[in-house]
């Protein structure tokens, strides 16, 4: 019985812009449905290898059969094949994430010059239609003993049906359009040089083998075994047209950018090239082949919560496992790519997978061949370095800080830091360290939310009127790493935040404590106004242009208080709070005036507005908005009254 069924609302969404597509390279079409039919056999090979079913072992193969008569093309592979709920399920909507992708991609921009971005996305089995006006899929499961017909015009609806077929596999059959008069000539793909030049440019690694029968012209020879002109004999022989090696097994030599960016964005879904690659043979203690690539820009999904990172696993030529996660560190989970090693076993259960300590092992192999590449780049390329940088470096960070800084010395020299001599411009630990005076013992820090708010900070006038650098540190994470990496070539990091950045010497302490001293009164009224506030009040000597600036002690930074209870996994009621430390500038004219006011609470409400701007320049909000307003009110009435 024939059913007709109506398409998914996102698979006619999609359909309807196949069809209507202008896109010019229209010749994907074929290496969409080839690796549909490779990934089939993948997975019957792996069934017949590992499961009870008792599959048999077949000559695994991929047909194209070309049909000038009927205009057809055939695509026709031994593998799985699909079961009846698996052909509504995969070909009533839309399988592919790279699919949906494109669509939301396509629907933010809406201008009909981004149809160009389709052959970037590996759009599936749907991009048949942009060459065809009917396609039917043919197929058994060897799992079921019927097997079935799909038909569709690509416009709303579908049909299935029961057919014949004996053996196990998927027949597609794509009926090409007509030629357009002066525009696309369908007919091409037709043609066995066409169809050759396409697997050659898209196909070539798939690893079995893509066969078509190709007319075959000989010199007819004569009895002597001479050619005779101008007569020939024809016969017809079955070509492979791949070379059936997976890019992975290549030689770097061997493998060619063009094949190896088509490859990734085939395969990962992505519609720009990566950033940069890596082809990995390693053969010793562990061996194994991998192709690895750094995207070149944020996966869209790797921040959300079902982002999967991971390897794909072959062993012996054989797909074992999607995204095998023990494969890579979490911190470099945006690396992509697949690994293949001789050395596992077939029948191996995904449980014994994840336990084996050969995984382990490539993971650790592959890690420090990542870092090996970013450290190249970093050297030899610093534009894409800087690129890469800015797009993963926090993860990089990340990596320090989530093993505590186990992995210190291995990441550490890939870090970058923009600063306060360097303006604009990123550099490494190394540079800062050797750009440090005799005099300097340690490496200064500070961070904040943004460089323009981290750039105001009072504190930084001392250092700028010193010429000492300072790293500006305006990432979250930042605070976290430094204090998990706590030194760099045997010097320590200082947060120049932090009370205890800087010991004051003997002379200094005591002009602080004279200063106490005698304006006694004048500290107590702030201490009193700011009791909730601050920890301490005290004087400092290095401020320069600004009137008071808040630190603090004992380890934990504003910022880092902040992040912290932004958290949210925090508890209720267990906020941290940083300990603050009001420092006046002693030489600023401010001071100089408010110590003559003597009304008390005239000062404290001078206290707490100096409090307010220098949490306004710590880049934190206000907590009580209406009194700091009315506190400023008072003050212009008598700014202005007087
Ligand atoms: P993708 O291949 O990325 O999943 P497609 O739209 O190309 O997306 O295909 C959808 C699904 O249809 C595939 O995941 C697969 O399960 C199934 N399929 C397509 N072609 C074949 C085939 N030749 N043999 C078996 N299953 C197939």
């Amino acid at each position: 019985m024939k059913e007709t069924k109506e398409f998914l609302a996102e698979s006619q969404e999609l359909l309807n812009l196949m069809i209507n597509s202008i896109y010019s390279n229209k010749e994907i079409f074929l290496r969409e449905v080839i690796s549909n039919a490779s990934d089939a056999i993948d997975k019957y090979k792996f069934a017949a290898l590992t499961e009870s079913n008792k599959l048999p072992i077949l000559d695994y193969k991929i047909e194209i059969i070309p049909n000038e008569k009927e205009r057809t093309i055939v695509v026709k592979d031994n593998g799985i094949g699909m079961t009846k709920t698996e052909l509504i399920d995969n070909l009533g909507t839309i399988a592919k994430s790279g699919s949906k992708e494109f669509l939301s991609k396509l629907k933010d921009a809406k201008k009909s010059d981004d149809i160009s971005i389709i052959g970037q996305f590996g759009v599936g089995f749907y991009s048949c239609f942009m060459v065809a006006d009917k396609v039917e899929v043919l197929t058994k499961s060897p799992f079921e003993t019927t097997a079935y017909l799909f038909t569709s015009d690509g416009k709303k609806n579908y049909t299935i049906e029961e057919a014949q077929k004996d053996n196990n596999g998927t027949i597609v059959r794509i009926y090409l359009r007509k030629d357009e008069k002066d525009g696309v000539q369908y007919g091409e793909y037709l043609h066995e040089y066409k169809i050759r030049e396409l697997v050659k440019k898209y196909s070539d690694y798939i690893r079995y083998p893509i066969v078509m029968d190709v007319k075959k012209r000989e010199p007819k020879l004569d009895n002597k075994g001479q050619s005779i002109k101008d007569e020939y004999v024809e016969s017809i022989e079955s070509e492979t047209l791949n070379s059936m090696i997976p890019l992975w097994k290549k030689s770097k030599k061997e493998l060619k950018e063009e094949e190896v960016n088509e490859f990734y964005k085939n395969k990962f879904y992505d519609y720009e090239n990566p950033l940069t690659y890596l082809s990995l043979h390693v053969d010793g203690r562990i061996s194994y082949d991998a192709l690895l690539f750094i995207p070149s820009h944020v996966p869209y999904n790797l921040y959300s919560e079902n982002y999967e990172k991971g390897l794909d696993l072959y062993a012996k030529g054989i797909f074992i496992q999607e995204k095998c996660k023990e494969l890579i560190p979490d911190y470099l989970k945006f690396v992509k790519g697949l690994v293949e090693s001789n050395d596992f076993s077939l029948n191996i259960s995904r449980e014994m997978l994840q336990s084996s300590p050969l995984l382990k092992r490539i993971e650790e192999n592959i890690e420090k061949k990542i870092v090996d590449k970013l450290t190249d780049l970093k050297e030899h390329d610093y534009e894409k370095y800087l690129s890469f940088y800015k797009n993963f470096g926090d993860h990089i960070k990340f990596g320090i800080y989530s093993t505590y800084g186990a992995k210190k010395d291995l990441l550490q020299d890939l870090l970058l830091f923009k600063t306060l001599k360097h303006g604009d411009e990123y550099i490494s630990l190394k540079k800062y360290v050797e750009e440090m005076s005799k005099e300097q013992k340690e490496i200064y820090y500070v961070a904040g939310k943004n460089l323009e708010q981290i750039k105001m900070l009072p504190q930084l006038d001392s250092y700028r009127q010193k010429e000492e650098d300072v790293l500006l540190c305006d990432h979250e994470i930042d605070d976290f790493v430094i204090m998990m990496m706590n030194d760099y070539d045997k010097k320590p990091f200082k947060n120049i935040s932090m009370v205890d950045a800087k010991t004051p010497s003997e002379e200094e302490k005591e002009k602080i404590d004279t200063l106490i001293a005698e304006n006694k009164r004048f500290i107590d009224n702030v201490r009193e106004a700011l009791k909730e506030d601050v920890d301490e009040v005290t004087f400092s000597l290095d401020l320069v242009n600004a009137p008071v600036c808040l630190k603090t002690k004992d380890g934990l930074s504003m910022n880092m208080a902040e992040t912290l209870n932004n958290d949210p996994t925090r508890k209720e009621g267990e906020e941290v709070k940083a300990k603050k430390v009001l420092e006046i500038n002693p030489n600023h004219q401010l001071f100089q005036n408010i110590i003559k006011v003597q009304n008390d609470e005239e000062t404290k409400m001078y206290a707490k507005l100096l409090y307010d701007e220098a949490m306004l320049l710590e880049g934190i909000d206000i907590k009580n908005k209406a009194s700091f307003v009315k506190r400023l009110n008072e003050l212009l009435l008598k700014a202005i009254g007087e």
